[in-house]
């Protein structure tokens, strides 16, 4: 897994043990909704899985999916225009620092009541336990740094400092996973909200200035296929020659999708995705385990997930 290049943001996280597995687990195949399957579960479901392997469709992957939507180069944060917008940079950006200190204190504060609310003894110590964690340390100046612990919740990864407290103070086992869920959706559509969806709604409003519509993306492969441009050998099929794409070579390190020279027809990503993806003993094989090994749960993503991370959105 430290060797998959889309998490190279949290290699070190990685390697220390900063991320609780189960719990992050627990967390991408909960399901807050009142039925077992449905297109709304799904794509929420699609959504974390996305947010924690960092291939959310931030500009830099729709830029390189849609190419001739997209300014070509290396486009910047909408919210402080200052770095590539990517997903590394979500929760680095500048703009979002403020917001992460006030959700990570609400979150420190609400902590301390949800288990004093559902646990019977007395907690003198809980408040300094809480409050002693690198995760609610909000003295950090200017941008969050990466390597706090804070990074991997924005990312929709569970701090292990957040499952201390569940572990310290919830014992039994069941119940200490169904009130972590109950506390961390709650916390979690909060991010979702100030960090995620706010963010989304400034890139809609960028690309509807550039005429960048769902309608265009939707339609983008027909329409971009009909005029491919005339291969280089005249003597080639047009239908076989690769779509014209103006890549930033650092951008192909960054997204785990990539082809080089893009997809030859519609069905290859499909094939790639769900042959020695799941089986092999690759890096993916652990970076599955993340969200995949659960055939079931993969099984009702497949469709959504698909569709998503090639951004029919
Ligand atoms: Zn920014």
């Amino acid at each position: 897994m430290v060797n998959n290049k889309a998490l190279s943001p949290i290699k070190q996280q990685i390697i220390d043990g900063d991320i609780d597995w189960s719990f992050t687990k627990e967390w991408l195949n909960s399901n807050d909704q009142d039925v077992p399957c449905s297109a709304k579960l799904s794509k929420r479901q699609g959504n974390r899985i996305k947010k924690c392997n960092f291939i959310y469709p931030t500009i830099d992957i729709q830029q390189r999916n849609y190419p001739r939507l997209y300014p070509l180069g290396s486009i910047p944060c909408i919210e402080c225009t200052s770095a590539r917008d990517d997903n590394t940079h979500v929760g680095l950006c500048k703009e979002h620092s403020i917001h992460i200190k006030n959700i990570l204190m609400r979150a420190a504060h609400d902590l301390h009541e949800f288990i004093i609310e559902n646990t019977k003894e007395g907690n003198f110590t809980l408040k300094d336990t809480i409050m002693n964690l690198p995760l609610f340390n909000t003295s950090f100046v200017d941008v969050l740094p990466q390597s706090h612990p804070g990074y991997l919740l924005i990312h929709h990864l569970v701090p292990s400092d957040l499952v201390k407290i569940f572990n310290i103070y919830i014992n039994d086992k069941k119940l200490r996973f169904s009130l972590f869920l109950k506390f961390f959706s709650t916390l979690m559509s909060s991010i979702d909200t100030i960090i995620w969806t706010r963010r989304a709604s400034l890139v809609k409003h960028w690309e509807h200035t550039l005429s960048i519509t769902k309608n265009k993306k939707r339609f983008y492969r027909k329409r971009h296929k009909k005029r491919a441009p005339p291969s280089p050998d005249p003597g080639a099929p047009v239908h076989n020659s690769p779509p014209r794409r103006h890549y930033n070579p650092q951008h192909l390190t960054t997204t785990p999708y990539y082809r080089d020279g893009g997809f030859n027809d519609n069905l290859a990503h499909i094939r790639w995705t769900t042959s020695n993806y799941l089986h092999s003993g690759h890096w993916t094989t652990y970076r599955d385990n993340m969200g995949f090994n659960n055939i079931d749960l993969f099984l009702t993503l497949q469709n959504s997930f698909l569709k998503n991370v090639f951004d029919i959105i």
